[in-house]
């Protein structure tokens, strides 16, 4: 099953794919995650993805495309994967429907994550990740045992720099003008379309993306 995940910036898409896929032993695609990785690495492609992730603007599509174009390759077709943050926009979209296509696949489902921008800046201004194993935190909602220091590895968490509120305020900018109409693309297609509150904790969220996609085994 191939599912994708849409919602704005600080939603939950991140922590909700992380605890469907753990438990279900599926695949995670996240460009933004990809990005940072080739970023940190140094590469010229993460050298020319920082350009535009630092002010909160979108990667341009051929750089995307490429990138989840080799993550798939990885992947047996058969594979269960939750795409997290990809696509973003209409050209990525129907690049992406046409790359699954050749390949037998579709997308299955879509899970659209919503919350209004006060529950969103409030909830990225206290997002916090670990540098080491990238595991996510949020003062309200999943606060670590120790303020500021990974639960996992004991790292000290920080802060991605486009979550300073400047940058925030554009990327959910970029959200409602780019992202948000792939709803109405999708709702036109023929994969089922699942709206879920994003602002209620983690725990009822994921239990309501779980029964969306039909997982819920209990
Ligand atoms: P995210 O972690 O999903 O919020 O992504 C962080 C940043 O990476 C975004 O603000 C964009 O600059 C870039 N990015 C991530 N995914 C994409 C994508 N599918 N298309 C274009 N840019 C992306």
């Amino acid at each position: 099953m191939h599912v994708v995940l849409i919602g704005p910036p600080g939603v939950g898409k991140g922590t909700q794919g992380v605890l469907l896929a753990d438990a279900f032993g599926w695949e995670r695609i996240v460009t933004g995650d990809l990005l940072r990785a080739e970023r940190d690495a140094g590469t010229d492609l993460g050298w020319e993805a920082q350009q535009y992730m630092a002010k909160g603007e979108l990667v341009h599509d051929e750089l995307i495309i490429a990138i989840v174009k080799e993550k798939l390759a990885a992947l047996t077709p058969q594979t269960n994967v939750v795409f997290d943050g990809f696509p973003r926009n209409r050209s990525q979209a129907s690049t992406f429907s046409m790359m699954l296509q050749t390949v037998g696949l579709a997308i299955d489902q879509v899970v659209v994550l919503e919350a209004d921008d006060d529950v969103l800046i409030k909830r990225i201004s206290g997002r916090r990740s670990c540098p080491t194993c990238g595991a996510l935190y949020n003062e309200s909602l999943a606060s670590p045992t120790r303020e500021g220091v990974c639960d996992t590895d004991g790292a000290a968490l920080f802060r991605r720099a486009d979550d300073e509120p400047g940058t925030v305020r554009n990327r959910l900018e970029v959200y409602r003008r780019e992202t948000e109409p792939l709803i109405a693309y999708y709702e036109s297609s023929r994969a089922p379309v699942h709206h879920i509150a994003g602002g209620p904790s983690v725990e009822v969220v994921q239990t309501a993306l779980r029964n969306a996609v039909g997982l819920n085994l209990s």
